[in-house]
Order: structure tokens, then C-alpha cells, then sequence
């Protein structure tokens, strides 16, 4: 889940929930051009993002338990609502034991609870305190770590993850899969760069280690000893780990090793008991995306003190679980990960965190009810007829590139035409029946949930791989495409006014939602996409000469991106954007092309003042209205593979030839880049 190959269309980081409501019939959907969200004041050539937002933007403040505020996230937010409707209502059914509504219904009110939650403090975690004080060698941690997803720690956040994936080179086969982890912070260079803000950050996480020990009873000056030895494994951990610009290339995350070679490469960590204490006993070969990481792990499992692992441990314990524990612990949660990373103001409301965590563990149960009150038969048509249409069109383009030649073109063909197309929700609903969930027992169901999704995910390994598959849950607003499976995704979620409407003209929905299509589509020829051939096999089917073209025009994409400032001094990290800056700017074309031959029989007239061309470009823009703190920018600038907002619109109009003819923009304008860049 953690490796996947998928690539999201919005940041999963700080969408922290991706819920939302679909196509209601009411008469008073959003439009999905709005011209009272423009600024006219500011000239499209000078700058497309704050013409198309600008109105936007002032009518829509960032509201105090958010990072960031944009259309996306306003959708996701406004119709949480819907969810929790649902929710209510399942609660209050009084359904049959085992039944899917009395799941949800009872998940969502044990999380509500909070009387409840409140009086139990921190016992809900005694018995994982127990295990971990119980710890009598190093040898026995990997007992403690297989047992942590079933004690109410997340099993992707204590020492390293381990889970099943398809076979980066058979792409027919599950296998199991190790790799890094561990870290309470974003991301391992968060552990290393010396600017005077990571500086402070690293400071206030060893204070918000300190006072989370302190909240299990350890006195401030051991716990500020303790958050010290915590910072000095992670680091280590970090050292080890692989950058997320190393991560971008597949081939880098494939290291296929028997089980014999991983022991002998981390001998200190007892991976046969690890095995057997998960369910595979006799497992004999999987992939280790990052060997460094576990040579680094072995290293500080050797050299660090058991009662200092035992305090690693015990910290990623409260960590994983601070969520579904007392207010304490929950406001401290968020003093850190909210507030000073995110410079969120407040949490959010109780409901609409339970709400969320009812989507995270019991998404397609969830999903069902969604998607039966809120996404017609009739709106899963039209999604896909529009994706059909930008098929045609990438089609059309992959024809006439100029710079590839034809031995390369037919496997990008055979590739386009062997995409599978996942619109709203998967074909067959996730069976939750071994999922007991219990009325009054929010950390037993969050445990439940957690295991039952561990043991779900290791029970494909040796198994077929199943296509049906979705890795989001149907009211998820965003996308992806997943290039192991060679598989577009688009849940019910995010084809939703104000994004698509039928009530539009075919102009702003094709620079919108066609847009968010054509970025998906790119994605299996961006920079990563590119390496996995049309069965989701890593291999490699380009001629050396067109390979070099390609790299040569993501080329252009990075230096354009690498020069956009994102806050303070930092740039955009143009190599770490290089897939999604693609795929929005091959999409926007792609969803060009399409709409041109959608509408070419039709004669098409100016609506609201503006031409047909001009609606095309400011639907693409609106897309993109929003506004984010500064912290934020700051955490996204590390973590986040998509480019901010404004320059997903400034950085790909400046780039078409279409958008420059459609506003009579002069050579030399802020919005006609002189070299500009096409890769798709
Ligand atoms: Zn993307």
C-alpha cells in the first residue's frame, strides 16, 4: 500500500479526509465555472491563477481546523456532512448484529463517545506497555513489532512496514514486502536539513515526544532523555532510508531477496520469528525496497541499549494510538502534527474526525450506503464516456509525437489500450464479515480494524493478483493511477459538481474533471509510469533514442518547476514534482484535444463574455482555486509530490500555444513562456 506505484492526484498527506458527498439532482449545484470567483482586475496573461481565483480566494478564507482551503478540499469538507448523515442514521438503526450498517453505525458511535473515551485515559494501551516493558533481549523486539498492528499500534509506523505488493516484474503475483519506516516525523530529511526553521521544528518534535511520555506517567526529565533517544534511533533510521526522489524510480524499490538473504543482510532483528508471528512461517523469498534501511536497523539494534528500545517502542506505542485515546492525548497529537507543522488554528470537530476514521477502516462499507443515495448509474456513464474520449485523443496524440518513433509508439499503444478504467466504486464490495466491531470500544474496533487490514493485505502474498482491487474508498474526492495494475481510478467522489456538472456546457467540464482524466491517463508515461509496460511489469520497452527525447522534454518540466517559489526562499524540488507536473500538463492537452472533437460538429458561442476556448482554460483554472498556511507550504515543499496550486495552473497554460491564442496573450507575457515545454 505504502510502495504502490499509485499516483494520486491530490496530496494524500493533507487531505487528511477524503470524504465527500456525489451527484445530488438538487436544483442549486455549484457551477463549474464561476465568474463571480475571477478577479477581472488581473490580466489572464500575467497571471491565470489569480484571474481565474482571485474572487475565490477572498470569498473563501482558510477556516481555522484546516491547512489548506480549496475547491477540493471545501467539496470534501461541505458534504462530510453527508457522511455523517449516514453514519447517524446507521447508528441510531438498531441493525442486525454482523450487518454492514451496524458496523458503521456502531464504529462511528463508539468513536462519538467521548465520555466514554475520556474516562478510560490511557488503559486502552496498557496491554502494548505491558508487552514492551516485558521485553527481555533485543531478540524478543520482533516478536513486539508482529505484534504491534494487533495492540493498537499502526503496523506502519513502529521500526518498518511490512506488507504484501504485486510483483514489480510479475505483475500476476502478490509477494510480501519490507520496507522503511518507523520515523514519527514526515519525512527522513526532516531529520537532517540545518535551516533555522528545521532547526526549531526538530526542537518542538523532542517537546512533543517529552510531553507525550510524560502523558503515560514519566517524569519531564526522563521523558526529555527518553525524546532524546528517540530522536537518535530515528535518525539512524533516517540515514538509512531512501529519499523520495530515490523513490520515484521503481528500480530502485526492487530488491527481491530470499528470506535467508535478509536475515543474514539484518541478523540482529529475528525475521523467522517475525514471520511466523504474522502468519508465514515458511516464507521463503520478498522484496526489501530499501537494504540500506535494514543495515541501518540492524546497526542500532546492535549498538542501541534494550531499555532504549524499549522507549522507541513505547513512543511509537502512544504515537499510533494517541488519536482514539483521552483529550490529552488527542490535543497534544495536535499541537504538533497539527498546528506547528500544518499551522492549523483548531481541531476539527469530534464528528468529522470519527467520520474519517469510519472511511480509513471501513471504507467500502461505508461506500456502499454513499454510493447508493449519491451516485446514479447515469453519472458513472457519462465519467466513463468522457474517459473513453480522452482515450481517443491520447490516441491520437501518441500518433503524431514528432519526436518518437514508431517501434516505441506501438508499445505506448498497446499500453493506452490495455488501461483499465475504474470509475465510482469497485465491482465487488469488500467483505468486512471477519470484522468484528463492538459498541463502547473505540480503541478494540481501531485495533479490529487495523488487524483485520494487516491480515487482508498478507493474505494475497502467493496469491493471484486481484484487479478489481481500488485502493480508495468510493467517497474519496481525488484520483490516481496505479502502474502496477495499468489501471485509472476515478471514485464517485470527485465526479461531483462543483468539478463536472451535466448542467454545464461540455467547455469547463472537459478543462476540469477532463483535465483530472488526462492527468491520470499521463501518468503511465510520466517519468515513473513510463518503466512499467501495458501488463504493470517493470520493463523496460522504449528504443535508447527515445528514451533520451523523453528525458530530455521532463527535462524542460523540471528546470520551468524548479524555478517556482513555493514560500520563504524555499523552491519547488522540480525532480520530486517532475511525475505530477507532467501529467498535469500532457492532461490539460489531452483534455484540449478531446473537447475540440466533442464539440466539432457543434457551433459554439461565447457564454457569461467569455469564448468557448477561454471557458476551456478558466474551468481548468477554477479547479485549482484555493489558499494554504505558510506551515503548511513548508511541510508540502518536503513531502508533497504536486506542485502548489497556482502553479499547477500558472506552469501549464504558459505552456500551451491554445491557452495564449484563446486570450490574444503577446509574446513576452508573464503567461507565454518563450521555450515552452511539451513532453505528451
Ligand atoms: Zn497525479
Amino acid at each position: 500500500m505504502h510502495i504502490r506505484k499509485i499516483t494520486l492526484f491530490l496530496s494524500a498527506f493533507l487531505l487528511a479526509s477524503l470524504v465527500v458527498m456525489a451527484q445530488t439532482h438538487t436544483a442549486k449545484q455549484p457551477p463549474v465555472l464561476d465568474v463571480s470567483s475571477m478577479d477581472k482586475s488581473v490580466g489572464p496573461c500575467v497571471d491565470f491563477f489569480a484571474y481565474s481565483c482571485g474572487g475565490w480566494i477572498k470569498k473563501n478564507p482558510i477556516p481555522p481546523d484546516q491547512a489548506s482551503w480549496g475547491v477540493y478540499s471545501k467539496l470534501q469538507d461541505d458534504n462530510k456532512a453527508e457522511l455523517r448523515s449516514i453514519l447517524e442514521s446507521a447508528a441510531s438503526a438498531g441493525a442486525r448484529r454482523g450487518d454492514v450498517t451496524q458496523k458503521i453505525g456502531d464504529y462511528y458511535a463508539s468513536c462519538m463517545d467521548e465520555k466514554v473515551i475520556q474516562a478510560a485515559g490511557a488503559k486502552p494501551l496498557t496491554e502494548a506497555l505491558e508487552r514492551i516493558e516485558k521485553l527481555s533481549s533485543k531478540g524478543d523486539i520482533a516478536d513486539v513489532a508482529a505484534s504491534m498492528g494487533y495492540l493498537g499500534v499502526s503496523y506502519q509506523s513502529a521500526l518498518f512496514n511490512f506488507s504484501s505488493d504485486q510483483d514489480f516484474k510479475d505483475s500476476t503475483q502478490v509477494i510480501a514486502e519490507a520496507d522503511q519506516g518507523g520515523l514519527g516525523l514526515p519525512d527522513r530529511d526532516f531529520y537532517f536539513k540545518d535551516d533555522a526553521k528545521s532547526r526549531d521544528l526538530r526542537r518542538a518534535y523532542l517537546d512533543h515526544v517529552q510531553k507525550m511520555l510524560q502523558l503515560l506517567g514519566d517524569k519531564p526529565d526522563v521523558a526529555a532523555a527518553e525524546a532524546q533517544t528517540v530522536m537518535q534511533i530515528e535518525t539512524e533510521l533516517a540515514k538509512g532510508s531512501l529519499t523520495r526522489v530515490e523513490r520515484r524510480d521503481p528500480n530502485n524499490l526492487y530488491h527481491k531477496m530470499t528470506a535467508q538473504q535478509l536475515e543474514q543482510e539484518s541478523p540482529s532483528f529475528h525475521w523467522a520469528h517475525y514471520f511466523t508471528r504474522v502468519g508465514f512461517p515458511s516464507l521463503t523469498s520478498l522484496n526489501v525496497t530499501a537494504p540500506a534501511f535494514f543495515k541501518a536497523l540492524n546497526t542500532e539494534l546492535e549498538k542501541e541499549d534494550l531499555s532504549h528500545w524499549k522507549t522507541y517502542l513505547r513512543w511509537h506505542a502512544v504515537h499510533g494510538s494517541a488519536l482514539y485515546l483521552s483529550s490529552a492525548f488527542v490535543n497534544e497529537d495536535f499541537n504538533f502534527y497539527g498546528k506547528t507543522l500544518q499551522g492549523r488554528e483548531q481541531l476539527p470537530p469530534r464528528w468529522k474526525r470519527c467520520t474519517e476514521d469510519a472511511d480509513n477502516d471501513l471504507g467500502e462499507a461505508l461506500g456502499q450506503a454513499y454510493v447508493a443515495k449519491y451516485f446514479s448509474p447515469q453519472a458513472k456513464q457519462e465519467a466513463l464516456k468522457m474517459v473513453k474520449e480522452i482515450e481517443a485523443a491520447m490516441e491520437s496524440d501518441i500518433n503524431s509525437l514528432p519526436w518518437m518513433t514508431l517501434t516505441t509508439k506501438q508499445h505506448a499503444l498497446e499500453k493506452l489500450r490495455a488501461v483499465a478504467n475504474k470509475i465510482g466504486y469497485p465491482e465487488q464490495w469488500r467483505d468486512y464479515s471477519k470484522l468484528e466491531i463492538v459498541r463502547g470500544d473505540e480503541m478494540g474496533n481501531v485495533v479490529r480494524a487495523r488487524q483485520f487490514e494487516f491480515s487482508r493485505q498478507l493474505a494475497k502474498i502467493g496469491k493471484p493478483v486481484d484487479r478489481n482491487e481500488w485502493q480508495m474508498t468510493p467517497p474519496t474526492v481525488n484520483a490516481y493511477y496505479d502502474g502496477q495494475k495499468n489501471d485509472i481510478n476515478f471514485p464517485a467522489g470527485i465526479l461531483q459538481p462543483p468539478l463536472f456538472s451535466p448542467e454545464s456546457d461540455a467547455a469547463p467540464n472537459f478543462g476540469n474533471t477532463g483535465g483530472t482524466i488526462g492527468h491520470e491517463l499521463t501518468h503511465g508515461f510520466d517519468d515513473e509510469g513510463r518503466q512499467f509496460d501495458a501488463q504493470g511489469n517493470l520493463r523496460d520497452w522504449w528504443t535508447p533514442e527515445d528514451a533520451k527525447e523523453f528525458q530530455t522534454r521532463a527535462a524542460c518540466i523540471s528546470d520551468q518547476y524548479s524555478q517556482y517559489t513555493i514560500v520563504d526562499d524555499i523552491k519547488i524540488n522540480g525532480k520530486l514534482t517532475l511525475g505530477e507536473d507532467v501529467a498535469d500538463l500532457g492532461g490539460l492537452i489531452l483534455a484540449y484535444m478531446a473537447w475540440r472533437s466533442h464539440t466539432q460538429t457543434q457551433k459554439l458561442e461565447p457564454i457569461e463574455g467569455f469564448t468557448p476556448e477561454q471557458r476551456f482554460f478558466i474551468g481548468y483554472g477554477q479547479s485549482w482555486c484555493g489558499n494554504t498556511r505558510d506551515e503548511a507550504k513548508r511541510l508540502r515543499a518536503t513531502v508533497d509530490p504536486h506542485s502548489p496550486d497556482k502553479y499547477r495552473t500558472n506552469g501549464v497554460v504558459s505552456n500551451m500555444p491554445a491557452f495564449r491564442e484563446a486570450f490574444h496573450c503577446k509574446t513576452g507575457s508573464p503567461m507565454v513562456r518563450e521555450n515552452a515545454c511539451r513532453v505528451w
